[in-house]
């Protein structure tokens, strides 16, 4: 056999794709993940902010977030391998999803309660017992500092919150990745970086390789795109393109850091989705603050990337005065910056907000895809679930016709994949926000 062979390419390394080489890799398959960057996980990985909720729109998507956080929990079972640079932790801070009329949490609640994930509902006031040094008013709908309305004072209080306890989120994205290839590795799995596929090769309908930026062909009948926010230009590279009822495309998006009030130790988390300013909040080590955007309707002018090569790394001022100013409303003691910090990546969003995890129309050309900047905390059982969709596929099971179910490794809950089809019409329950 030659050394370049192998039952699986998987294009990426991300933490997605590092998971999917170590599902394959364990279940026997000889795999290869290829990788333009240096390292696993230097990709959106690398600016995740990793938050591990449970708040989704549909039965699926919670059930999977609830199974994808077993695997953070059991980080080492889950590995079973040794990482030099040690394992990524799971902070398991909970998390409050702040109670709005016609609010997210209208959607979650009942599917909270189908899968059976723990919460609490919290009133308001015990939603500003529990967040002291929060101003708990209501300000919505999200508008932007430009508007006077902005600046009104709250006109009544939020209704509360739903806490729940498990939620958490992952204080290095991308060692949590480096670790998936350590995983991997201990399988037999092979990694490439600094390489890029550059072309996948087809013989009688069918993957036959890839070929690598070094001018190398990988010989091989599945390939795996797990590229990110190059998801869209890989399926070009297979001939793909406009072939999915589901398009993927490259939104920039920032994510900002503040030092969080010193006063905010008293708060039982600060890790809190708010749809009533239209951010999220989530503490990070050395005292800082991580706000995030819900890209609330207020915020029309999103930034669609063209050449996932080629956008604006730095944040702006504003971008940052735009987030920034909405947490300073939720957090009265919030000190401002003069200089934006934080970064600026990547989301490779589905037309729905809700990941592609597929075959296509070409047979042994699979996607993991469309993780529209909401997938971090599904890189465990995301990495399972394709793991048992390629092998049934490749099985002979028409996935298109009779849709495969995951049973979830550690809740014993169905993933049903037909879910995530490129083919679906677009989810009319998603929210189409990274809440979704
Ligand atoms: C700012 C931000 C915040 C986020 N916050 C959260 C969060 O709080 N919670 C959550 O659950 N999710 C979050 N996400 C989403 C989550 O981080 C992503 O869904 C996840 O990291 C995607 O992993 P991946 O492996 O699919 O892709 P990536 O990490 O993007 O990896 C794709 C890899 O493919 C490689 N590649 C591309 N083209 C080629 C080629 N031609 N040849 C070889 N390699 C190639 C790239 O180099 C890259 O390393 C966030 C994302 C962003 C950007």
């Amino acid at each position: 056999m030659s050394p370049t062979d192998a039952d699986a390419v998987i294009i990426g390394a991300g933490v997605i794709g590092a998971s999917i080489g170590y599902e394959l890799s364990r279940r026997g398959w000889r795999t290869l993940n290829v990788d333009a960057l240096p390292a696993a996980g230097y990709g959106s990985t690398s600016s995740s902010s990793a938050i591990v909720r449970f708040s989704y729109s549909t039965y699926t998507g919670v059930a999977m977030a609830w199974e994808g956080m077993h695997y953070w929990a059991d980080w080492a079972g889950h590995l079973g391998a040794d990482d030099e640079r040690g394992l990524a932790r799971f902070v398991q801070n909970g998390m409050v999803l702040l109670k709005e009329p016609g609010g997210h949490h209208e959607r979650c609640v009942p599917l909270f309660d189908q899968v059976g994930i723990p919460y609490e509902d919290w009133d308001a006031a015990e939603l500003a017992r529990q967040l002291p040094t929060f101003d708990t008013g209501s300000f919505g709908p999200p508008t932007t500092a430009d508007n006077d309305a902005f600046w009104a004072d709250a006109q009544r209080q939020l209704d509360g919150g739903i806490w729940t306890p498990d939620a958490g989120y992952v204080n290095d994205p991308q060692l949590a990745a480096h670790n998936l290839q350590r995983a991997a590795e201990a399988c037999g799995a092979r990694f490439r970086f600094s390489t890029s596929v550059t072309a996948i090769e087809r013989r009688q309908g069918r993957v036959s390789g890839v070929q690598l930026s070094d001018g190398s062909v990988v010989d091989t009948r599945v390939v795996v795109n797990v590229a990110g926010p190059h998801s869209g230009a890989i399926n070009a590279l297979a001939g793909l393109a406009g072939s999915m009822r589901i398009g993927t495309r490259a939104l920039r998006h920032e994510v900002h850091h503040v030092p969080a009030p010193a006063n905010t130790t008293a708060d039982r988390t600060t890790q809190v989705a708010d749809g009533d300013t239209g951010i999220y909040l989530r503490p990070e080590v050395g005292g800082t603050l991580v706000v995030g955007s819900l890209d609330p309707a207020c915020d029309t002018q999103q930034e669609w990337v063209e050449d996932p090569d080629n956008f604006n790394r730095a944040v702006t001022a504003t971008g940052f005065e735009r987030q920034v100013l909405r947490a300073a409303r939720r957090l009265p003691d919030l000190a401002v910056p003069n200089r934006p910090l934080g970064l600026a990546a990547l989301y490779d969003v589905a037309d729905d907000w809700i990941p592609v995890y597929d075959r296509t129309d070409l047979h042994g050309f699979y996607v993991a895809i469309g993780t529209s900047g909401n997938q971090f905390k599904n890189a465990g059982v995301a990495g399972h679930c394709m793991a048992e969709l390629i092998g049934a596929v490749e099985g002979g099971q028409d996935h298109d016709a009779e849709p495969v179910v995951v049973t979830g490794r550690y809740t014993g809950l169905p993933v049903d994949l037909g879910v995530f089809r490129r083919n679906r019409v677009v989810h009319a329950d998603s929210s189409f926000s990274v809440h979704g």
